[in-house]
């Protein structure tokens, strides 16, 4: 169903993101991680946010979790109204970082906390930059 959905804002892509937003056209979730202490994350940073490394690598994500906590949206400016109501969410990945994003798809009825999820990647105008968002997982 990925095609019907609008392009979303093209998002602020920088040096530090770049190759996030890149995967995410290619419908791969990257998170970095970090080569010295260990630690996966999720907003891309180019220094390890628990031991301030350098040293940051990219990790795939399988791009499956749950979601962890949750709010519905009935009106968000900007946003075309059959998209309403929203569900923002944040989603624990199966790698450990939490990602705050929407969920679609589903009755929001039917969201609740620990349903399984899978990210999808919708388009924005700016070739080679998609933005994930999550499904329930079937
Ligand atoms: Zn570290």
């Amino acid at each position: 169903m990925t095609d019907t959905w609008e392009p979303r804002p093209v998002p602020e892509v920088n040096p530090e993101t770049e190759a996030f937003w890149r995967a995410a056209s290619d419908g791969e979730f990257l998170l970095s991680a970090c080569d010295d202490c260990g630690l996966v994350f999720h907003y891309p940073r180019s220094l390890c946010p628990d031991c301030f490394s350098e040293d940051v690598d990219w990790q795939q994500a399988a791009g499956t979790g749950t979601i962890y906590s949750y709010s519905v949206s009935e009106s968000v400016s900007g946003w075309p109204e059959d998209g309403l109501p929203l569900v923002i969410a944040y989603v624990e990945l199966d790698e450990g970082p939490r990602v705050m994003t929407n969920v679609q798809d589903v009755d929001p009825d039917d969201v609740e906390v620990g349903l399984a999820v899978e990210a999808r990647f919708v388009p924005t105008e700016e070739e080679n930059v998609a933005v994930p968002v999550f499904v329930p997982a079937e």
